[in-house]
């Protein structure tokens, strides 16, 4: 078992007003086989049966060859807001001409990252009409390599300001990277036997709950959620940035103008289940707090992994076992029995419970069928008289 190991020093440094550190229970999840490589996965979560639910749907996945994955580039997209620009399109078309100045000005912000194969790459340019009028919103792309890749993204967009306010004759107010970081695209994808699932007749069942997904948002939220349930906590391990990771998936998720699945699956030619996975992941592993705490740093040693892609490759296919394990037993048995066991040691904490007392106390509440708080105030109370 690891123990704390964020010191006070630390976390004063990276917040303020530090008062001390915050402790997850840290799991890890087994099977995992993706791109052939075996994985050890590592994850931060507080909610019971997660950690058990990804191991078994990996190895499900397993029996057919596990995890494959594919990716973009590491590209991320710094937005800066133009405001006040008479001509318009005479001011979008002059960026365009001046792009490769200003390419070269961003990329002066960072030479490590340019030295690295990384960097400002490219220019858009976007007209959007707004309740205050027309504006500019020119996209910076830049390569980050292996970092996440705001702070990157954010200082080549400041010093970019004066130089646009100069070309458009016009006013810069935001200059942000943007969260939905749909040129960095991460897909994952896994087969899942038919007869270990327990036969054709629950792919089927498992299909007709998942197309619910698929054309009602009050089920979408709650389905993608099960893939974060996932995502988050090894994104948490990893001492990435789950709010980055969250905001991209969902506002994915509403690519197409309603909210939506982030996984597909079908049927393949001989019955088995084919589940497919497709979200923004703007991972890193240098930068943020991944190099700063020690947890994390760790965790990465015991996933293995040494670059961001390979990370986010782990990442999307955790996220895809999660919802595979998910949807599975809602068609099947239903997520409370495999929930209830968990659910049941928190509960006879909650009432009291210390030691062995714990487990006898949530093994008799399982049998029950009675996991509440104030039956388990009962038992124990009982226990600890005939004791
Ligand atoms: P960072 O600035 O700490 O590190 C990135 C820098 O590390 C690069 O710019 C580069 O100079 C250097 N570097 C060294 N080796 C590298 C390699 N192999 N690959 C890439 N770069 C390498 O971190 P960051 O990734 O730019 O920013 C991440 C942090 O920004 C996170 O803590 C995040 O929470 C925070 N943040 C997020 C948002 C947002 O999501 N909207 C906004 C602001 C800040």
């Amino acid at each position: 078992m690891f123990s704390s190991c964020l010191s006070i020093e630390v976390a004063d440094r990276m917040i303020e007003n530090a008062l001390g550190t915050f402790e997850l229970p840290l799991g890890v999840a087994v099977n995992f086989l993706i791109n052939e490589k075996d994985y050890l996965i590592p994850m931060a979560t507080e909610e019971s049966s997660v950690v058990a639910a990804a191991s078994n749907a990996a190895k499900i996945a397993r029996g057919k060859g596990g995890f494959k994955t594919e990716c973009s580039k590491p590209l991320m997209i710094g937005q800066i807001q133009i405001l006040n620009v008479e001509d318009i399109a005479g001011a979008a078309q002059k960026i365009m001409e001046h792009k490769k100045e200003i390419l070269r000005l961003a990329n002066a912000q960072d030479k490590i990252l340019v030295d690295l194969g990384g960097g400002a790459k490219d220019l858009e340019v976007r007209i959007l009409n707004s309740p205050i009028g027309k504006m500019i919103v020119v996209h910076l792309i830049v390569d980050v390599r292996d970092a996440m890749g705001a702070n990157a993204v954010n200082t080549m967009c400041e010093a970019l300001a004066p130089s646009l306010e100069e070309v458009t004759d016009g006013k810069v107010r935001l200059k942000i990277l943007s969260n939905l970081a749909d040129k960095r695209i991460f897909k994952a994808k896994a087969i899942f036997d038919k007869e270990t699932m327990g036969g054709e007749h629950v792919v089927d069942a498992f299909l007709e709950s998942y197309i619910l997904a698929t054309i009602d948002p009050y089920r979408a939220a709650t389905h993608n959620k099960g893939i974060m349930n996932g995502i988050d906590a090894l994104i948490i391990a990893t001492g990435n940035d789950f709010r980055a990771i969250e905001a991209g998936a969902h506002a994915y998720a509403s690519r197409n103008g309603s909210y939506s699945s982030l996984t597909t699956y079908y049927k393949d030619e001989n019955g088995n289940l084919v589940g497919e996975i497709e979200l923004p992941l703007a991972v890193g592993i240098v930068g943020g707090a991944a190099n700063m705490h020690p947890k994390a740093k760790l965790c990465r040693k015991i996933l293995g992994i040494k670059t961001a892609q390979e990370l986010a490759e782990v990442v999307a296919s955790l996220g895809l076992a999660q919802n595979f394990a998910a949807v599975f037993a809602l068609s099947t048995v239903g997520i409370q029995k495999g929930h209830m066991s968990l659910h049941a040691k928190n509960i006879a904490v909650m009432a009291g419970a210390e030691g062995k007392e714990i487990d006898k106390l949530a093994e008799q509440m399982v049998k029950e069928n009675k996991i509440k708080l104030d039956r388990a105030k009962e038992i124990l109370e009982k226990m600890r008289k005939t004791r």
